[in-house]
């Protein structure tokens, strides 16, 4: 598993060095709308600690950790109004799986129909 970077882009943003458009935030959580929206609901929840990927974050964070970070994602999908007419989470992994940030994130993607799941 790759060493995280203290210097990729989410580190930042979570160090206030570089600011976010914050939709959502609590003691284990940081959700921001992504820069470049692919979906009229496009957002980034992090973990506020430092895991490389969805990878790490399921082998090395503890179960509250696991456990508030699915709750942030529930929250925001119905703060947003995306929970009654679906959404899609992501966490692109490493190469293969397109990572280009190496922060554990998940993707929330909504607000239209998403599309096939992988083209
Ligand atoms: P991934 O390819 O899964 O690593 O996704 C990284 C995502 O981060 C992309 O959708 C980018 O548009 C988004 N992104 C990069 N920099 C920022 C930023 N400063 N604020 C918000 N989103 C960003």
């Amino acid at each position: 598993m790759a060493e995280y970077d203290e210097n990729n882009i989410f580190a930042k943003i979570l160090r206030g060095e570089i600011p976010c458009d914050k939709v959502y935030e609590d003691e284990y959580v940081l959700a921001f709308n992504d820069i470049s929206p692919l979906k009229p609901v496009h957002i980034l929840v992090i973990p506020k600690e430092a895991y490389v990927s969805i990878d790490d974050f399921g082998a090395n964070a503890s179960s509250e950790e696991v456990s508030g970070f699915f709750a942030a994602i529930s929250k925001i999908a119905a703060e947003k109004g995306v929970d009654g007419s679906g959404f899609r989470a992501i966490a692109n992994t490493g190469d293969d799986g397109g990572q280009e940030v190496p922060h554990f994130h998940m993707h929330i993607l909504g607000g239209a129909r998403v599309g096939k799941m992988v083209s």
